[in-house]
């Protein structure tokens, strides 16, 4: 890594490892958000907290869709502002996000799409596709096209399917449970809640 530039590409294992340098990708026995327990925690802003992180990230996954031809990059808020943004600074084109309005996928802020625009929809971490597939319908509803999908990790095991092509620099496996089911509770050795320090 260490003859890196910034403008370098990075491999799948050079991604991995910039996630585990920084703490954002930790592997043992986690308490989520969600309440569901894993073998594998990520948090991606712990990387992308870092611009000098986060600017190669977002050229390598540009450099993947570039021959998509978009001219728009947009992603969820909060997790994908920072990978549209950096996506769409290697491009040369615009960042845009998405946000939750009465539980419904909108575009606010007074951004728009022009009628059959090319737009890339980018994540942090796909992890069922749910929220990506809301931004895909939602910039449809707007008249746009998606030309492409991209994430930083692909943590759903392969089973997120989208109508367009879909790259991810990295695929991380990651076993979730019920806390009642977990057999890494059953091995007797707790749960950590990731970020908390008490
Ligand atoms: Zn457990």
């Amino acid at each position: 890594m260490s003859d890196m530039t910034t403008a370098g590409r990075l491999t799948e294992a050079e991604t991995i490892a910039l996630y585990e340098k920084r703490g954002a990708l930790l592997r043992g026995h986690f308490r989520l958000t969600s309440g569901l327990h894993s073998d594998v925690y990520l948090q991606s802003a712990l990387v992308l907290q870092h611009p000098e992180d986060a600017e190669p990230l977002g050229a390598t996954l540009a450099a993947a869709l570039e021959d998509t031809g978009a001219r728009v990059v947009l992603a969820p808020a909060i997790g994908g502002i920072l990978v549209a943004h950096e996506v769409a600074r290697a491009l040369g084109v615009r960042a845009l996000f998405t946000e939750r309005e009465g539980g419904e996928m909108r575009l606010r802020r007074g951004f728009a799409l022009s009628p059959g625009e090319r737009c890339l929809v980018v994540e942090d971490v796909i992890t069922t596709g749910g929220s990506t597939r809301e931004v895909i319908a939602c910039v449809e509803s707007l008249g746009g096209r998606v030309v492409g999908v991209g994430a930083l990790v692909d943590r759903s095991g392969g089973t997120a399917g989208f109508p367009a092509r879909f790259v991810a620099l990295a695929r991380v496996t990651a076993r979730n449970y019920p806390p009642d089911g977990c057999p890494l509770c059953a091995a007797g050795t707790p749960a950590v809640k990731p970020g908390s320090r008490t």
